[in-house]
């Protein structure tokens, strides 16, 4: 038996190394438990969106939050993966579409998030590259995008810095409540780890953690469909999405392009997704109908990831509504990217001062028993 954590976490995705790095900054002492390797799943191979406009409401008060320590990396975790404030620009598709637009700019405001509305003629002045099909858009300039790959390590790098038991190719097999806090049981080790407060940030495994608790919600698995190209001149200036969700596009600084549409196929079980053909050329052809110059640009790679996804697209972040002490953040349905380092401190705050300053409560696990009934009983 290993002394007691003041906080244990299982999942080293971002969610999770954030939670760790958060809980060191407070002074507790924190294991991390990781299957494979930390952002080895969903957090280290999705598309590199950084955005707060589209989001749910919801959502908004934690993505705010996380907007705030993205454009702090450097000071947090000594890199700034690559983050880079580039905006982003969401299409019109039709007159429907605008309107949808310029309710969520005021929903936005509300929040303190600003987006700029534009029309048709706006959008051929400043994005000329753009199809000229689209009614006009939204651009939130404080939006962006960041390298996938850098993130979860570097903010487990940083809380192992500073003290964190961060455990790779680490799987738990088990975890139970216990008099004092709760019991883990590791794959192939026999010795027992013991925690005070436990945080579930398994990803699209979080909802198989929960249940040993008897937690059970329905989490489902995705698994979008992304694409990368050969590096071109710098041409994509902003995140580019469109009502509707469809097709999303980005360059990156070295100049590939990184579009995703459509889902591909994941088994999470044996721990296997794939990216399918037919999707793909779907999607290319998406992407040269938003961005017509990329007609001859080489299309390099496809790939995919496994995430969960909740029945109606939202989170699962707060308290376990069984078991004390315990506290769930998984199932981000395919935007949980942009959320995972202020859902980390959250996590830290929710874990060691019982309460946590941002607003959480429309991701409550318990709203899936309400939505149940109400289907049940209407
Ligand atoms: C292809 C793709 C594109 C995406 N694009 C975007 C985007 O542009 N913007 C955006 O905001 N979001 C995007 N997302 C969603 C985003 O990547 C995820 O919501 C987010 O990374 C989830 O982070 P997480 O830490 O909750 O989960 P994960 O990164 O999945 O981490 C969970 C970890 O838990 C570990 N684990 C599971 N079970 C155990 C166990 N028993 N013991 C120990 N460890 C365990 C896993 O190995 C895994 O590393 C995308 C997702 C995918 C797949």
């Amino acid at each position: 038996m290993t002394g007691v954590f003041d906080m244990a976490i299982i999942g080293g995705g971002l969610a999770g190394c954030s939670a760790a790095l958060h809980a060191r900054l407070k002074g507790a002492s924190v294991l991390l438990l990781e299957r494979g390797r930390c952002g080895g799943q969903a957090s280290g191979v999705n598309y590199g969106g950084v955005r707060q406009q589209g989001r749910h409401p919801a959502e908004l008060a934690l993505a705010r939050r996380s907007r705030a320590i993205w454009g702090d990396l450097k000071n947090l975790i000594g890199t700034d993966c690559e983050f880079t404030a580039t905006g982003h620009l969401k299409l019109a598709r039709n007159d429907d579409d605008m309107a949808e637009l310029i309710a969520h700019h005021l929903l936005l405001r509300e929040q303190g998030i600003h987006t700029l509305v534009l029309d048709a003629d706006d959008l051929k002045i400043r994005f000329p590259y753009l199809s000229s099909r689209y009614a006009g858009g939204s651009f939130c300039a404080e939006d962006g995008q960041a390298n996938p790959r850098l993130v979860a390590p570097a903010f487990a790098r940083a809380a192992r810095k500073l003290g964190a038991d961060i455990r790779e190719n680490c799987r738990v097999i088990t975890a139970e409540p216990s008099s004092d806090g709760f019991l883990i049981r590791l794959d192939g080790d026999p010795k027992v780890v013991k925690a005070r407060r436990l945080a579930n940030t398994a990803g699209a495994w979080g909802s198989a953690i929960a249940a040993q608790f008897g937690d059970h919600v329905n989490e489902m698995v995705m698994a979008p469909n992304m694409c990368v190209t050969e590096p071109i001149a710098p041409l994509i200036g902003p995140n580019l999405g469109v009502c509707g969700g469809g097709i999303y596009i980005r360059q990156t600084a070295h100049g590939s392009v990184i579009f995703g549409a459509g889902l591909g196929i994941a088994d999470r079980e044996h721990l296997r997704a794939r990216p399918l053909a037919e999707v793909t050329m779907e999607a290319a052809a998406a992407a040269i109908t938003m961005v017509p110059q990329l007609r001859n640009v080489l299309l390099l790679r496809s790939w995919t990831g496994i995430e969960g996804r909740m029945p109606d697209g939202l989170p699962v972040v707060g308290p376990s509504p069984t078991v004390e002490g315990l506290f769930h953040a998984f199932g981000f349905s395919g935007h949980g990217f942009q959320l995972g380092p202020a859902v980390g401190a959250v996590l830290a705050e929710l874990c060691l001062d019982g309460h946590s300053p941002t607003s959480i409560s429309g991701l409550a696990m318990n709203r899936l028993d309400r939505a149940l009934a109400t289907v049940v009983q209407s």
